[in-house]
Parts: structure tokens; C-alpha cells; sequence
């Protein structure tokens, strides 16, 4: 039986498309299809203390779209409890999708709709199909688009270790693959195993016996006497594997999204046509005019990067100021996953430390998230209120304006127009429990 549509009313809400806060909207969504069927302003005094049977009333609360992490891993838990090498290594496949499974539930309760999650980091295609379980309504989660696994060429990003003489066997992460056939072949290959978008590394640290025994990501300087770089990111594809990777993925109507440590690597990728730019953890004026120019979003990860770059930290957050200076089109993603799932937010807390208004920095999760997922390319639209949005909607119990941790303290969230969280609860969490069903 089609679930009943119903309103929600709220006193402040903010639109991302005005990029400002506005008062009295009432928003109509319908549970069956998911979608928003109405969005109006109240005349004031319309409604009285209590709002219509089976309404939803977040009157007092600051309303917003869901938020979009636009650069996840279900597949990692925080690199402070293990290094991803040994994730990867010495976790079963049941602990790790266990694992996937409480991230999903806990990033959905912080107030993620969706996720976009760059790569299942040594599970194969399993990032697709926990994607297609929580789409079933078997677990709850953030709505995921998946890149499976990522490419990059022979010998850069794979798990490597400095013992093959006993078979080591690591198991396999992203796909290598060199030159324009095999990456035609590779991309071909990750949209027939349902990547929603393809990922590829433009550059990696590659030199991974040269200084012994220093290892490969995650970094052990265990030299005595180290170079000042010991294992530097380089290039791992040419100018024109890259542009087969964009114009193979055209040809599927995916999106591309390119990992990119190095500026060089990174103008290859704009100039190439990718969606977006992941990390830059070295950028600068020629390279953000030139994302202007091709209308090429920045994902910055400011939240790994306080992490693992925490010497270059400023001039990382000096970097994502200028390019911000410079009209570059944001969308926040920290690398969630890396550090723990459900604190995603602390990549939008960064952006406004680096100098971007409360405003720009909620369109960057909203707005700007779902244009790194594709825009119309991913087949749906959600991010800011209008009929024939996906109806996700979060509500804060502080004002973002007010309050520096009000993104932390969501009190609702509702994604395809069911709620999975009321007045700071956990609801809805098993399929059989949506509060329409019953
Ligand atoms: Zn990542």
C-alpha cells in the first residue's frame, strides 16, 4: 500500500540555491516514490502550536538539505586504530563489511544522505553491492555512489610488500592498468561491475624499495639516513591515458574523479575533462584558474590532510583559500573513513577555518555534493529543496550562525522522505520498522 504523503514545517531553513537562510517553508514529501512534491511559504500565523496529524513539526530547529560527503571509504575505519595496509591485510571480509555496515548506519545518523565513497579499498565490487542492499532497504545508510575499484598504473597504487620470496599475497586493491587499450578495456570493465563514477590516481608514490626498508603507504621512515623525499608522488599515466580514461567514461555517461597529489598531475586531469579534483595536496594559481576555466570541482580533503600533512597544513589550508579567491566550485569531502565515519563534518569545519562563509560551506555539502556526483549524469537530483528532489532533510538543534558545532548536533533526518532519526533518536533502522509502514 502507498505510504501516505505528509508535510514538514519548518520555521528556519536553509536553501542552498539563495545560499541564505529563510523563514516559514513547509516542504511535502512522498514516501512511496521519495521524492518532494511540494515546497511553499507559509503565511505567518498559518499553522498553531501543534501541526496537522501526521505532519512533521521542526519548527524552532535549522533545517537543511542532507548532507553529501563527496569523498568516502565505507570500506576503511580510522587509520588511528589501523593503518590501512594492515585493514586491508588482516581483516576478514565479514569484519569488514560488518565493519561498512556500522559506517553506513552512523554516517546516515550524523546527517549524510549521501556518500560518495571513491573506491572499495581491496573489496572488489562489494562497495556496489552494500550500495544496492541499502537501496533494498536491508541496512539503513547514506544513498552511495561507488567507484568499485580505482585505476592507476602497473606498479603505483597496489599493496606491495618487501618479501615476495614467499608468495606474500596482499590482496588486490585497484585495477593497473597501462595504456590506452587496457584503459579502455578497465573502465569498460568498472561500469559493467556497477561503478556509478571512475576513479583514478594521476599520481602516487611509486618508489617504494628504493630507500629499504622504508615501506609504502602507510609510511615507516625506518632509514637511518633518509632522502629528504624518500618515496615522492609521480606520475603514473601519460597525458593520453588520461584522456582515454575521461572520454571512455563519457561514452558510459559516468563521471570521472581523479586523485591528485602533484600540480602537474593535476592540470593533466582538468585539462583532460575530469568532474573533479581530489586532495591537490600542492596546487596553485594556474592550476585553479585552469578548474574555473573547465568547470572542475575541488574536493580538498582538509580533514585528512590535518592528519597526514600536518607540517604542510597551512599552506594546504593557504591553498584551498585561494582557490576559493579565485571562484573554484567546491564540493566537501574529507576522505571520510580515514578518520571515523560520522564526523564528516569536520571537513566542513576546516573550509570555514580556511575562509569560506557559513553559506559557501553548506552549499559545498549540498549543492556542490551532488554536482560531483555527476549532477543529472547520476540520475537524480537532491541538495536543495524543489518538487521532484530526492526528500532528504536534516534538522540541527542549534543555528549553525550561533553555535561552531551545530553541524555535529543534527536532531533529524529523513532521506527518500523516510525518517531515520526524530528528536535525536535512531528510528527506522530496520526495514520493517519505517514509521510509514506500520
Ligand atoms: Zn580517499
Amino acid at each position: 500500500m502507498a505510504a501516505a504523503q505528509y508535510t514538514v514545517h519548518t520555521s528556519t531553513l536553509f536553501d542552498p540555491k539563495k545560499k541564505a537562510f529563510v523563514t516559514n517553508v513547509s516542504i511535502t514529501v512522498d514516501p512511496t516514490s521519495g521524492l518532494i512534491v511540494d515546497v511553499y511559504e507559509r503565511k505567518p500565523d498559518s499553522l498553531g502550536s501543534t501541526v496537522p496529524e501526521g505532519d512533521v513539526d521542526l519548527r524552532g530547529k535549522i533545517v537543511m538539505p542532507g548532507f553529501v560527503d563527496a569523498h568516502t571509504h565505507i570500506m576503511l575505519h580510522s587509520y588511528d586504530e589501523r593503518p590501512a595496509l594492515n585493514q586491508k591485510r588482516d581483516e576478514s571480509i565479514p569484519e569488514r563489511i560488518i565493519r561498512a555496515t556500522h559506517h553506513c548506519r552512523t554516517a546516515l545518523l550524523a546527517g549524510y544522505t549521501t556518500y560518495r565513497d571513491l573506491s572499495s579499498e581491496s573489496m572488489g565490487e562489494m562497495d556496489a553491492q552494500i550500495r544496492d542492499c541499502i537501496n533494498r532497504g536491508l541496512i539503513p545508510g547514506p544513498r552511495l555512489f561507488v567507484a568499485t575499484r580505482a585505476l592507476a598504473s602497473t606498479g603505483s597504487y597496489e599493496l606491495r610488500s618487501e618479501n615476495h620470496a614467499n608468495g606474500v599475497c596482499y590482496p588486490r586493491g585497484g585495477e593497473a592498468v597501462d595504456g590506452v587499450d587496457e584503459i579502455r578495456t578497465a573502465v569498460r570493465r568498472r561500469v559493467a561491475a556497477g561503478a556509478d563514477l571512475i576513479k583514478f590516481f594521476v599520481d602516487y608514490r611509486r618508489r617504494i624499495m628504493r630507500y629499504p626498508p622504508a615501506q609504502q603507504h602507510p609510511y615507516i621512515p625506518g632509514s637511518l639516513h633518509p632522502p629528504k623525499d624518500p618515496n615522492p608522488d609521480y606520475l603514473v599515466f601519460a597525458q593520453e591515458e588520461v584522456e582515454a580514461i575521461v572520454k571512455e567514461a563519457a561514452m558510459a555517461k559516468m563521471p570521472v574523479v581523479c586523485h591528485a597529489g602533484t600540480i602537474e598531475g593535476a592540470i593533466m586531469a582538468v585539462k583532460a575533462g575530469v568532474a573533479t579534483i581530489e586532495h591537490a595536496y600542492f596546487a596553485n594559481e594556474e592550476l585553479f584558474k585552469l578548474m574555473v576555466e573547465k568547470d572542475c570541482l575541488f574536493v580538498p580533503t582538509l580533514a585528512i590532510c590535518e592528519r597526514v600533512h600536518a607540517k604542510r597544513f597551512h599552506e594546504i589550508m593557504e591553498q584551498s583559500k585561494l582557490a576559493y579567491k579565485l571562484g573554484v566550485r567546491f564540493a566537501a569531502g574529507g576522505d571520510t573513513g580515514t578518520y571515523p565515519h560520522g564526523q564528516s563534518v569536520r571537513e566542513l569545519e576546516l573550509l570555514r577555518e580556511a575562509g569560506m562563509p557559513l553559506e559557501e560551506t553548506l552549499e559545498s555539502c549540498t549543492v556542490g555534493g551532488w554536482e560531483a556526483c555527476g549532477k543529472d549524469l547520476c540520475g537524480m537530483r537532491f541538495g536543495w529543496f524543489e518538487k521532484g528532489l530526492r526528500a532528504d532533510i536534516i534538522a540541527l538543534r542549534t543555528d549553525p550562525r550561533e553555535d561552531p558545532k551545530a553541524l555535529r548536533r543534527v536532531d533529524f533526518v529523513m532521506k527518500d522522505g523516510n525518517i531515520f532519526k526524530r528528536d535525536g533518536k535512531a528510528v527506522g533502522m530496520i526495514a520493517d520498522d519505517h514509521e510509514w509502514d506500520r
